[in-house]
């Protein structure tokens, strides 16, 4: 194909959408299902219309061909776990008797069978539900879900792509069911697995489908040359197949790297790629590989992870360049919109000029479109775009919220000092010791406590003005007065006030730090039916008050224990926000140190011994690719060092991270210099305070020992039986008893049970410890 013909053939597509709908409809259609206050046929009535409203509003776009399969209940991963039938045994008799039921109760567990373990995917903050897998494996097709949203959308007139979890993605994310011997590879099982793929391709194909697009996120990160072999083989046989579709192999979150070459020889008909951010090196590397004759290059120009306006010129003069290294070249997003929000003209309440620079899930699509349109009919078919757009940038670059000489000269103004205790651990843990008087094992929380709907109701009756913030202050004080004399009778030995105040544990911080701005309805899935709403950090950051104090203190004057000081760290704050993409992230981060020191420093004079600040975004953030580590994980301590080190050192530091994955970021825990940290380990039975004292990690460390993702009660039995586990990798002196993360997302009633038997079991093994 000449360049002309192939200009004239671009494709504008994405690879996902949000699932959510407008005003989150999937949400409470789940929920609803989970109470018994929806059916299941209205459950999936809400889930056709919402799949139907998107890909209207792709069309209505001109987008030129919709992504199918994409739309999820609760996660794409757990789909595809369902698409080849390995369900795990616990969970096969509850999916054969329902099985909407039993896909619920593989991502959220029952009170007798435990769920599916969730992580990060890839460096996002959405989760998925890991695969589990053994020598005994056996893999079915199903491909009834994929076939239905398929037929759903040719029905309805468009021309779709059904995208799946490719298949040495899936094998990679999976992990030994419980059971098989740890050192069991899932990958092994990619002969049994291809037969499985090549079914649901043809039906697929029998469905319909021109193209199915098979998912390879994996491939972006660093594989041995043993994976690469697999991934060749995979496609190589793949491809082979007769009756099927034409295939697309998606990459995205990174550059290709060594997978590039292997996919680019593979009997596939196309190839979708990364040029954004770090993955912009893709452009040099195609080019050096000699581009993809034959095939199809489906562009990722558009940011799908940041929320930023593109720089159309920009991404049409790399789009030109991509034209002479393919046969075809189709327009997209980096990867699935899933990750950004649906629509920035709603936010009512964003300086209209602010929200020029804004581009979410709709907007994104129209920026697709509109670079299609460009590179088919050439830049003098989209003018006015090009001028509207340039006039937006710069009038971003040029605005003065971008740069606040103050907070220019206090960063320039950091030393090393300001990043040092003043004693090393082994000191300060002596001196704290002495000054927070614990018994062994003490027991505490993570922070938050459930948000109860009298919370909510509280909130939305002072946004509409129906309560003053004195009302609404009231019934945040009596919520504190609750949990502190709960605590206070469960017997827990650092409290903590409980979080009523914060919608989310970056928003709430994010609205009172200046450079943040907040959105109205941008919801982003983080898992299953639970959404956050990332705010925007557009511009330097400073703190102009005091932000928790307040809370702590008013806390801390109703018990003799220690109220534990709660915020959330920077890179944390950067993770779950949507960062500015005009200056390197660690300046961004020592803006946020910076400022959240401000309130380590108040809360400590005010009276708080002990402080934690939260950093579970450490590991997801880290770079895809292992020659990118050490450049973000020294920012990274470093930002939360400067937030840390202003205090004295009998002020116990906590830190905590949500997961369960360490194996790459021992030394980083180390470098944060915190006193404790807690860390999710239930469902992974304890096996991540074994890595850290393996790694040999001197301080004190809370495994969590309820796993709080599921609404199952561990009992004290339990507890205790995990706890004894704890203690054979961490001294009982430095071993915590918590339970694996904040509880807002659970119910009173469970938290309650949960936690009194947390606190016997601490009594258990300490009676056990005394005893002996
Ligand atoms: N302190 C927070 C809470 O308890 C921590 C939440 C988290 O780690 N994600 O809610
Ligand atoms: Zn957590």
């Amino acid at each position: 194909m000449t360049t002309e013909t192939a200009a004239a053939a671009v494709q504008a597509t994405v690879y996902g959408y949000p699932r959510q709908g407008r005003n989150r409809e999937l949400k409470r259609a789940v929920e609803g299902y989970w109470k018994g206050r929806v059916t299941a046929r209205a459950l999936r009535e809400t889930a056709r219309d919402l799949r139907r409203a998107g890909w209207a509003q792709l069309a209505g776009a001109s987008l030129t061909e919709v992504a199918t399969g994409d739309f999820s209940y609760y996660d794409h991963v757990l789909d595809t776990t369902v698409m080849v039938g390995a369900i795990p045994a616990r969970h096969r008799a509850a999916v054969s008797a329902d099985a909407l039921d039993g896909y619920f109760a593989m991502a959220r567990g029952t009170q007798d069978v435990a769920p599916l373990e969730m992580t990060k995917w890839f460096d996002t903050n959405y989760h998925y539900l890991v695969p589990e897998l053994g020598p005994d494996t056996v893999f079915t097709a199903d491909s009834t879900k994929q076939v239905a949203e398929l037929t759903e959308a040719l029905s309805g007139g468009h021309s779709a792509r059904p995208v799946l979890v490719g298949p040495v993605t899936y094998l990679l994310l999976a992990k030994p069911a419980p059971g098989v011997a740890a050192d069991f590879e899932p990958i092994t099982l990619l002969d049994r697995l291809l037969p499985v793929y090549a079914k649901v391709l043809a039906d697929l194909r029998a469905a319909g489908a021109e193209w199915v697009q098979l998912d390879e996120p994996a491939l972006v990160q660093d594989r041995t040359p043993a994976e690469l072999g697999v991934e060749a083989l995979t496609y190589r046989v793949l491809g082979g197949l007769t009756e099927r579709p034409k295939l697309l192999v998606a990459s995205y979150f990174d550059r290709l790297g060594e997978a590039l070459p292997v996919l680019a020889k593979a009997p596939v008909e196309g190839l979708a790629m990364d040029f954004t951010g770090a993955a912009a090196a893709n452009l040099r590397e195609l080019a050096a590989a000699g581009g993809l004759p034959g095939k199809r290059l489906v562009a990722g120009i558009v940011d799908g992870r940041n929320i930023w306006i593109n720089d159309l010129q920009k991404s049409l003069t790399t789009l030109g360049t991509l034209l002479g290294l393919a046969a075809r070249v189709d327009v997209a997003a980096s990867c699935s919109l899933l990750h950004v929000p649906l629509d920035a003209d709603v936010e009512r309440d964003i300086d209209p000029q602010i929200r020029r620079w804004l581009a979410f899930a709709r907007q994104k699509t129209t920026e697709i479109t509109t670079l299609a349109r460009g590179l088919a009919q050439g830049a003098g078919s989209i003018t006015a775009e090009l001028a509207a757009n340039r006039a937006d940038l710069a009038s971003r670059a040029a605005s003065p919220i971008a740069h606040d000489p103050a907070v220019r000269a206090r960063t320039g103004a950091i030393t090393d000092a300001d990043g040092r205790r003043a004693q090393p651990y082994a000191r300060r843990a002596v001196a704290q010791r002495a000054h927070l008087g614990l018994p062994l094992l003490p027991t505490t929380t993570i922070g938050s406590f459930p948000q109860t709907d009298e919370l909510r109701v509280a909130r939305a009756d002072l946004r509409s003005g129906r309560i003053g913030t004195a009302g609404y202050e009231e019934r945040i004080e009596a919520e504190v007065r609750e949990v502190i004399a709960f605590q206070e009778k469960a017997g827990i030995d650092v409290l903590v006030h409980g979080e009523p105040e914060r919608n989310d544990m970056v928003q709430y911080f994010a609205e009172q730090l200046t450079g943040y701005l907040a959105t109205r309805h941008g919801w982003v899935q983080s898992y299953g039916t639970r959404y956050v709403r990332p705010p925007v950090l557009a511009g330097d950051v400073s703190r102009p008050d005091p932000m928790t104090v307040r809370w702590t203190t008013y806390a801390q004057a109703r018990t003799a224990k220690p109220v534990k000081g709660m915020l959330t760290g920077p890179v944390t704050m950067l993770a779950w926000s949507f960062v500015r993409d005009d200056q390197p992230l660690a300046e961004t981060a020592r803006q946020v140190g910076l400022a959240l020191r401000d309130e380590v420093n108040d809360l400590e004079a005010a009276g708080t011994s002990v402080i934690q600040v939260d950093e579970p975004a450490l590991r997801e953030t880290l770079p895809l690719r292992a020659a990118d580590h050490s450049g973000y994980l020294a920012w990274a301590t470093g930002a939360f060092r400067l937030t840390t080190s202003g205090v004295r050192p009998d002020t116990q530091i906590h830190t905590h991270m949500c997961y369960a994955e360490f194996g790459d970021i021992v030394g980083a825990i180390e470098d944060l210099d915190a006193d404790v940290i807690s860390l999710e380990a239930a469902r992974s039975h304890m096996r991540v305070a074994g890595e850290l004292a393996a790694a040999g990690y001197p301080r004190e460390v809370g495994p969590g020992v309820w796993d709080i993702h599921s609404p199952r009660v561990p009992s004290a039995r339990e507890a205790a039986a995990l706890l004894r586990e704890g203690l054979g990798a961490v001294p009982a002196e430095r071993l915590w008893v918590n339970p694996d993360c904040g509880l807002k997302t659970r119910g009173w009633s469970e938290t309650r049970a949960s936690l009194e038997n947390l606190v016997a079991a601490a009594r258990e093994v300490r009676d056990e410890l005394s005893a002996s």
